[in-house]
């Protein structure tokens, strides 16, 4: 079988690394990835520059998705996993330009501890007697999508989506609230409402389930039954040489002759016998294709086969951002906040969206001694910033650093010892209310197409586990599907 994996960001290395795999055990498969860019890793982009890891992209991946560590532990890469450094984990919410740190006992966005949530000044008293009468909230069938600002307004009020739920999904998404589909964001939040009315309730049922069958599991590894817990996980994990340490290692792994880099697949047909690539004047052809490209760019590669399954592939929307590290000599400026960094809301007004001080969130990466902020703008509703040059990017994060963090501590006349701007046009899938309905309806018309494979952010998860996911099941898939069924009986 030869299979064509277009796209060489993780989705598509970890598809070819499935097949590189099964080609190697002495399965009859050929691959060839295709990536239009010079370089494999799509979004993961990591630069050292005087010896500290700058990321352009990701800096990491959440630690409870298994999919990113395994697969780091498979590439050799156990030594270089590095956990996030959650003692010191303490995210603030930037109110008109002061950082309020998230009240403690907020699970998912739901407010679950009373004093905490009693005393913060996040929120105003009229919104605190609304999250205190969410109690009340009766159940309620779930039968339609909607925004992830609905539901959370219709139990909270507006202000928990300004300050709690827009910054934080912006944060991650680089998304809107009022945009992003409750169900395929926050599906357990669905689920309660549906179960127990109130979120806050659910919560609360649902963490004392958790207790519960730890706690049985503790009982039962003292009769020797149960496997031993692992010791508790870091929230984030990345690697001591940067998201590009995995990318390379995928690399390592893949046979040269099979990887071309700076060759754009230009469009597909489908023929009875498998797919037609252009590729430049020349057309290639292949038995099974895995589409592991940005969702629009498939669009387009699938619309003259399917142009319904075209359709629903480019009206996948999409949000750009940037990220601008600025790197310091920690004596040169003051003493920054406890904690990870801080998220700007919408309603502030601001160009930077989050801040991230990195030296904090992974120990011992950073050299000791210099300080590196991140910090991440754009989002659904910013995207003509990527049009501005990168020395206005600097200017405007420096001055806002500065009006939000203090001039004495980060004030734009504090030489930065080196900066670097990244662009990312388009490249965060945003899951739109009614994301799980044209889900249905892309794999349907999917799966007429025989050999074709999606992979990539835009399906079943943004972050990096589930992208690899994606990419390797797809390649497990095609694979299956060639081998002669074993005899039974
Ligand atoms: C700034 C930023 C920060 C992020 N932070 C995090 C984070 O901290 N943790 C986390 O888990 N996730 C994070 N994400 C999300 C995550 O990085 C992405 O969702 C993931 O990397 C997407 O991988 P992918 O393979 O689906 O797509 P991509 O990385 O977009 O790769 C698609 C590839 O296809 C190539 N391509 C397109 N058209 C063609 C063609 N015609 N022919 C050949 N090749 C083509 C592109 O050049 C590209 O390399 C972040 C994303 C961004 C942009």
């Amino acid at each position: 079988m030869r299979v064509a994996i277009i796209g060489g960001g993780i989705a598509g290395l970890a598809a070819a690394y499935e097949l590189e795999k099964a080609r190697a055990a002495g399965t009859d498969v050929e691959y060839t990835l295709f990536e239009s860019r010079d370089r494999l890793g799509g979004s993961l982009a990591s630069e050292t520059i005087n010896g500290i890891v700058l990321e352009r992209g990701p800096d990491s991946f959440l630690s409870e998705k298994p999919a990113g560590a395994e697969l780091c532990r498979e590439l050799g890469l156990a030594d270089q996993l590095v956990p996030s450094n959650d003692a010191n984990r303490k995210t603030y919410i930037v109110v008109k330009n002061r950082l309020v740190p998230l009240p403690d006992g907020l699970m998912f966005l739901i407010p679950t501890k009373l004093i905490p949530t009693a005393l913060t000044t996040l929120f105003s008293p009229t919104t605190k007697i609304k999250m205190a009468l969410e109690l009340l909230h009766p159940p309620r069938p779930s039968d339609q999508d909607e925004s992830v600002a609905a539901l959370v307004e219709r139990h909270f009020g507006r202000e928990a989506v300004d300050r709690l739920a827009d910054p934080l999904l912006s944060g991650i998404y680089g998304g809107d609230a009022t945009q992003l589909s409750a169900r395929t964001v926050l599906p357990k939040l669905v689920e309660m409402e549906t179960q127990y009315g109130s979120l806050t309730r659910g919560m609360l049922a649902a963490h004392k389930q958790m207790r519960a069958k730890m706690a049985a599991m503790r009982a039962a590894d003292g009769n020797g039954s149960a496997p031993r817990p692992a010791g508790p996980r870091s929230i984030f994990t990345t690697l001591k040489g940067g998201m590009q340490q995995l990318v390379d290692a995928i690399e390592k792994k893949l046979q040269s002759e099979s990887v071309r880099k700076s060759t754009a697949v230009d469009s597909l047909e489908r023929y009875e016998s498998g797919w037609r690539l252009r590729v430049g004047d020349r057309g290639e052809f292949y038995d099974a294709v895995i589409l592991a490209s940005q969702a629009w760019v498939a669009g387009k590669l699938l619309a003259a086969t399917d142009a319904a399954l075209g359709d629903e592939l480019t009206g996948i929307p999409y949000s750009s951002s940037v990220t601008v590290n600025l790197v310091f000599d920690e004596s040169q400026i003051g003493q920054l906040p406890d904690g990870f960094g801080f998220l700007v809301p919408a309603v502030e007004g601001r160009a930077m969206l989050a801040c991230t001080f990195v030296h904090r969130k992974f120990a011992g990466r950073t050299p000791t001694g210099k300080a590196v902020l991140r910090a991440f703008l754009g989002g659904a509703k910013n995207e003509s910033l990527l049009d501005q040059p990168d020395d206005v990017l600097i200017a405007t994060v420096r001055r806002e650093l500065s009006e939000i963090l203090g001039a004495r501590i980060v004030g734009p006349h504090i030489p930065a010892e080196a900066t670097q701007v990244s662009r990312w046009p388009r490249a965060m899938a945003q899951y739109a209310v009614g994301h799980q309905e044209r889900m249905k309806r892309v794999k349907a018309r999917a799966a007429e197409l025989p050999g074709l494979r999606l992979a990539g952010n835009a399906y079943d998860g943004i972050g990096i586990p589930d992208c690899i996911r994606t990419g390797r099941n797809a390649a497990r898939e095609l694979i299956a599907e060639k081998q002669p069924v074993a005899a039974t009986n």
